[in-house]
C-alpha cells in the first residue's frame, strides 16, 4: 500500500457532502480475510462460498462449512459478512456433483437452480450458515435469482431449516438479513417485485454484462462487447437502484465494476449504497469517494445514461476526472 493510500486507513468512507458509503471486500475463503483487514475493509460484501466446494472430491460436511463461516465471522467482529450460497456450475466445475455436460453451462443448471434441484446440499449449507450466524454479523445472499418463484422457494427452505434448528434447540440469528444477487436481466427487470421480498440487493455486474449483452464472459474474441461501460448495463443498474430504494431496501454491487475508479462516481450518483470489491482496491476507492459530492454525481450519472455506446461513456468519464489521475 503506497503512502498516499495509507492515509485513508481509519478514515470514514463519506462523500464531501456527507453521504456515508459502505466499502466492503469480496473473498473466497477465510485466508482472504487478512488482506481485507489490512486494507481497512468495512466488511465482507461477497463471500463466494463455492470455493469451499471446489478442489476436493466430496461435498464438505455441515460441520466443515460451519467452521469456515464461523472463522470469517469471528475475524470480522461487528462488521457485516454477506455469505453467498453455493454458486457452482457455469465456469466453476465440481466433478463430484456429477452435473451432466451442458451445451451452454452459463445458461444451465447452476447456482440457485442447482440448490433448488438438490435441496439436500442447499439445506446443509443453510444450516451451517445459520449456526455460524451467532458468531458475528452474518447476512445470507442467494445467487442467480431469475424469478420470484426461485426467491420464494429459497426463502421457504431457509424458514424450514430455521424451524428445524429451533426444534433442536440450536442458536442462530433469527432476524438474519436476506439478500439476492441481481445478475440476470429478468431479475433486474422485475427488481421492483423482488425488492419487496428481500432486505437488500447486490448487483453482480460480471454476469449481468454477460447476460445483457449475450456475450460469454470467458470468450476473449468477444471482449469488445463485454463492457461495463455499455449504456444498456448502466440503464439497468440505474433502474435496479431506483426500484430497491422505492421499496426502502439498500443496494450494493459486488461485480468487478464496483471497484472501477471511472464508474464509482456514476454509481454514487445513481445512489448505490454499498461497493464490494477486491481488497487492494478499497483504499483508492475510499480516496475517490471522499473527494466527490454525491449531489454533483447525480448530474454526471444522468449525462452518462444519455450516451450511445460504451466508448463514449468511457471517454466521457476519463475526461471528467483526468486532472485527478
Ligand atoms: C458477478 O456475477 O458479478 C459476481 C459477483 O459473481 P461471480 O463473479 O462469482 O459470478
Ligand atoms: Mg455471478
Amino acid at each position: 500500500i503506497n503512502k498516499e493510500l495509507r492515509k485513508q486507513v481509519g478514515l470514514p468512507t463519506i462523500t464531501k457532502d456527507g453521504y456515508k458509503i459502505e466499502l466492503l471486500s469480496n473473498i473466497g475463503s477465510p485466508k482472504d480475510v487478512e488482506l481485507a483487514l489490512k486494507n481497512d475493509t468495512e466488511g465482507i460484501g461477497l463471500f463466494r462460498s463455492e470455493f469451499i466446494f471446489m478442489n476436493r472430491n466430496c461435498k464438505p460436511s455441515e460441520e466443515e462449512q460451519f467452521q469456515e463461516y464461523k472463522e470469517v465471522l469471528e475475524c470480522m467482529g461487528d462488521k457485516p459478512v454477506i455469505i453467498r450460497t453455493l454458486d457452482i456450475g457455469g465456469d466453476k466445475e465440481v466433478p463430484y456433483l456429477k452435473i451432466p455436460k451442458e451445451m451452454n453451462p452459463f445458461l444451465g443448471y447452476r447456482a440457485i437452480r442447482l440448490c433448488l434441484g438438490d435441496t439436500e446440499i442447499f439445506r446443509t449449507q443453510l444450516k451451517a450458515i445459520l449456526r455460524a450466524s451467532v458468531f458475528g454479523n452474518a447476512k445470507i445472499m442467494f445467487p442467480m435469482i431469475s424469478t420470484m418463484k426461485e426467491l420464494k422457494d429459497a426463502k421457504r427452505i431457509l424458514e424450514e431449516e430455521k424451524k428445524e434448528l429451533k426444534k433442536m434447540g440450536i442458536a442462530f440469528k433469527e432476524n438474519i438479513q436476506i439478500g439476492i444477487m441481481i445478475e440476470i436481466p429478468s431479475a433486474a427487470i422485475i427488481s421492483d417485485l423482488l425488492a419487496r421480498e428481500v432486505d437488500f440487493f447486490s448487483i453482480g455486474t460480471n454476469d449481468l454484462i454477460q447476460y445483457t449483452m449475450a456475450v460469454d464472459r470467458m470468450n476473449s474474441k468477444l471482449s469488445h462487447l463485454y463492457s461495463q461501460y455499455h449504456p444498456a448495463l448502466l440503464r439497468l443498474i440505474s433502474s435496479i437502484i431506483k426500484n430497491a430504494h422505492e421499496a426502502g431496501k439498500w443496494v450494493g454491487m459486488c461485480g468487478e465494476a464496483a471497484g472501477d475508479p471511472k464508474l464509482i462516481p456514476v454509481f454514487l450518483g445513481m445512489g448505490l449504497d454499498e461497493f464490494s470489491m477486491n481488497s487492494p482496491s478499497i483504499l483508492n476507492s475510499r480516496y475517490i469517494i471522499r473527494g466527490l459530492n454525491k449531489k454533483d454525481m447525480e448530474q454526471i450519472a444522468e449525462n452518462t445514461l444519455k450516451l450511445e455506446n460504451a466508448i463514449e461513456v468511457e471517454n466521457y468519464l476519463s475526461d471528467l476526472f483526468s486532472d485527478d489521475e
